[in-house]
């Protein structure tokens, strides 16, 4: 019977600026990791191989970075977990048995994405063998690394944010991305908070100072499922390509938002996320699974701050959020508000979404002018 000996190397996702929020926590905690190359069209390939047509895109591409990270030297996955319906709660019996059959030796960590006893229970033969492996230094530097790790986040989000909002007007919207990626590394780099904060401020003024155009911007909210929402590259830079056109998108999804809906011990994420289900509540009288009544409810909740439109970005084959388009149509219609779905199935789809997003905004436009009702 053959042994293997492993020497713990963590890896995780590649899924927009959450890396550095990993990245943190592992390089506080005194942790090895390999960080996935960002992903790329062969990245996909690497999922679409490997597995079959009815597979989720997220599974495809997540699949992909551990093959890249496993094939670096990583030895330990740590992937976030869920519940049914959403086939998220598959990903890891999935993915381990591909990678199995693939030939990789690896050891598998899920985070819960409930933090209730069902699932700390769970977790518990998996996290037994990994324990052993960890210093008393690792153990102690751990409650830091969570600070770092979430500090770093906040930063990142707060920074997209700012991305998101300038772009929109900036003569240069080049530039505001050029900045946005600067700032993320600096963001990265800093080593502790008082150069978390001097890197973080010193991006956000450096976006804020761009050259700036006269014109109103259009308001988009985008919503849909968490894995295109999140990751420009799934979502073919729906939210750049929409910035540089004029319009301020606002994001339904960013990492934090996830952590505190699932952690269930931050009580205004948790009254904010009853308050969400209640105003789907119209079109969905039940919990649907994954992001489904979020994109309804956060529909509602653009029309109600005067949003001009909403964009639902999901992957083909979505369980959840194809329920959510077919409730959509609906909303869009009672709400008089355009809702634009960008059904994510090929990687060639740059142009055809182009030219959807360019319709899109000359819609919102002439609506914004009285033009059509
Ligand atoms: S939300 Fe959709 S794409 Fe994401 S894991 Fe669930 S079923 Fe798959």
């Amino acid at each position: 019977m053959s042994v293997n000996i492993f020497i713990m190397k963590v890896t995780f996702p590649h899924l927009g600026s959450m890396y550095i929020f990993c990245k943190a926590m592992a390089e506080t905690a005194g942790i090895p990791y390999v960080l996935p190359r960002p992903t790329s069209n062969h990245t996909r390939e690497i999922g679409e191989y490997s597995t079959n047509e009815s597979v989720c895109l997220p599974l495809k591409i997540i699949l992909g970075n551990f093959v890249d990270a496993l094939d670096q030297g990583a030895d330990t996955i740590v992937m976030v977990g869920s519940g049914p319906p959403c086939r998220l709660g598959l990903y890891d019996r999935i993915i381990k048995v591909v990678l199995t059959d693939m030939g990789y030796s690896f050891r598998w960590l899920t985070i819960p994405g409930i933090f209730n006893w069902q699932a700390l229970l769970q977790n518990r033969e998996e996290a037994k063998v990994l324990r052993r492996e960890l210093t008393a230094g690792n153990y102690f530097r751990f409650p830091w690394a969570m600070v770092m790790g979430w500090k770093k986040m906040i930063w990142c989000e707060h920074l997209e944010r700012t991305a998101a909002q300038i772009r929109a007007i900036a003569k240069n919207p080049a530039e505001v991305d050029r900045l946005l990626s600067q700032g993320l590394v600096a963001i990265d780099k800093a080593q502790g908070v008082r150069s978390l904060s001097v890197a973080g401020n010193e991006a956000i003024a450096s976006i804020e100072g761009v050259q700036k155009t006269e014109r109103t911007p259009l308001k988009v909210m985008m919503v849909g499922e968490v894995y295109t929402v999140m990751e420009p590259s799934i979502n073919m830079d729906v939210e750049r390509r929409l910035g540089r056109l004029g319009v301020v998108v606002h994001r339904s999804s960013y990492f934090s938002t996830h952590i505190r809906r699932g952690s269930r011990l931050d009580r205004r994420m948790l009254k904010d996320r009853q308050r969400l289900m209640d105003m789907a509540r119209p079109y969905l009288n039940y919990d649907v699974g994954a992001e489904c009544n979020f994109s309804v409810a956060e529909t509602v909740l653009g029309h109600r701050q005067g949003y001009d439109g909403v964009v639902h970005v999901y992957p083909f084959s979505c369980m959840p959020e194809t329920n959510a388009a077919t409730v959509l149509c609906s909303v869009s219609k009672d709400l008089n508000i355009p809702v634009l779905p960008v059904v994510i199935d090929r990687q060639d789809m740059g142009l055809r979404i182009d030219t959807q997003l360019e319709a899109f905004v000359d819609i919102m436009t002439w609506r914004r002018q009285g033009r059509i009702l």
